[in-house]
C-alpha cells in the first residue's frame, strides 16, 4: 500500500504527500472512528489510490508528538525566532520557549533575526550569547532578513525535517520566511492573519515546502504556559543542566536546596550562565505555584 505524509486537511480531505511528489486528495475512512483516531496534519498515513489523484486513508501511524495549536504532528524542529532588538533579545522568554519546546521532544535552532539593526555593543552582546547557547547545545544562527545575512545557515537545517516556527509577535518571521522563499509573499508583521484565520475562515495548518523541508504555514507555542510540565521534567529540558546534574551528589537533585549540587557550583565557577540557573529556579517557582487542575 502506498505511504505518504498529510500536508493540508480541509473540508474532510486529506492532502497526502507522497514520497515521488505526488498530492493525493484523500478521504478518511470509519477505522479512525473505531480507533478514535483523527487524522493531523504531519501524520504518516497509509493509503489506497482510487485513481491518480485520489484516495482514502487506512492507517495512521503512531506519532512522535502532537501540538495543540497548531494541531500538528510529527513536529522535528521549531525554529524560534528572536530579534536582537526591536523587541530586544529576552533570554527570560527564550529559555522559555525552550523548555516547552524540549518538552515536546522537539529539536530547537535558536535564529537571532534583525542583526542589521544592532549596534556594535549589541552585536557583541549577542555573540556572547551565541557562545552561551552554543555550550548549552544549541544551534544558533544570526541573520539579517533585510541584509540576507545568515540565512544561508538557516536553510540547511530544514532538509528533510517538519519545523515549525515560533516567537513573539514582530521578530520577523514572516520576513525570514519570504527572505528564505520569497515566491511565499507572506504579510509581514501580520502572520496569524494571512496565516489560518484572515485568509481562511475556519483554523487551519498547512505544510509547505520550503528548500527540501516542509514548514508549517502557522506560528506554534503561541501558549507560553507551563501547563503539563512538573518540576522533574525541567532537568532534562535545559540540557545544560542535566548534563551538570549528573555529578549532582544526590540523585533526583533539584539544585535548589541540596548539598553538593554540581548545577549550582558550575553557577559559582562561572561556567553555567547565572541567568539559565535563575530562569531554571524561576519556572520551578511557577510550576509549583500551578494550581492544581483537578
Ligand atoms: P512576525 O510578526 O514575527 O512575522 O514579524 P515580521 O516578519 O512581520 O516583522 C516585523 C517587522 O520587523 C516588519 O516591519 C519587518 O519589516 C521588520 N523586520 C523583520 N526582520 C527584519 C530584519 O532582519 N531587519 C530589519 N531591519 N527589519 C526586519
Ligand atoms: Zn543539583
Amino acid at each position: 500500500m502506498p505511504e505518504g505524509k498529510i500536508i493540508k486537511a480541509l473540508s474532510g480531505f486529506y492532502y497526502v504527500l507522497t514520497d515521488d511528489n505526488q498530492v493525493i486528495q484523500c478521504r478518511g475512512r470509519g477505522v479512525f472512528r473505531l480507533n478514535k483516531v483523527t487524522p493531523l496534519v504531519g501524520d504518516e498515513v497509509v493509503f489506497q489510490a482510487e485513481n491518480e489523484t485520489e484516495g482514502y486513508i487506512l492507517e495512521v501511524k503512531d506519532r512522535k508528538n502532537e501540538l495543540v495549536r497548531p494541531p500538528i504532528s510529527n513536529v522535528d524542529q521549531a525554529i524560534l525566532v528572536f530579534s536582537a532588538v526591536e523587541p530586544d533579545f529576552s533570554t527570560a522568554l527564550l529559555d522559555r520557549f525552550l523548555v516547552l519546546v524540549e518538552f515536546n521532544r522537539i529539536k530547537p535552532i535558536i535564529c537571532i533575526t534583525k542583526m542589521d539593526l544592532t549596534s556594535s555593543d549589541e552585536k557583541a552582546m549577542m555573540e556572547t550569547y551565541r557562545n552561551q547557547y552554543t555550550n548549552a547545545g544549541y544551534e544558533v544562527i544570526l541573520t539579517s532578513s533585510e541584509t540576507e545575512d545568515g540565512l544561508e545557515q538557516l536553510l540547511p537545517h530544514l532538509k528533510g525535517v517538519i519545523s515549525v516556527f515560533a516567537g513573539q509577535s514582530g521578530v520577523g518571521k514572516s520576513s525570514l520566511l519570504n527572505a528564505i522563499r520569497p515566491d511565499l509573499e507572506l504579510k509581514t508583521n501580520d502572520i496569524s492573519s494571512h496565516l489560518g484565520r484572515g485568509k481562511h475562515t475556519t483554523r487551519h495548518v498547512e505544510l509547505i515546502k520550503i528548500g527540501e523541508g516542509l514548514v508549517a504555514d502557522t506560528p506554534g507555542f503561541s501558549s507560553l504556559e507551563f501547563t503539563d510540565i512538573e518540576v522533574e521534567d525541567l532537568n532534562y529540558c535545559f540540557p545544560d543542566i542535566e548534563k551538570l546534574s549528573e555529578d549532582c551528589k544526590f540523585r533526583g537533585c533539584l539544585h535548589l536546596k541540596e548539598p553538593k549540587c554540581a548545577v549550582k557550583e558550575a553557577v559559582s565557577n562561572g561556567e553555567l550562565p547565572e541567568y539559565r540557573y535563575e530562569h531554571y529556579e524561576l519556572f520551578v517557582q511557577e510550576i509549583k505555584e500551578r494550581k492544581p487542575r483537578y
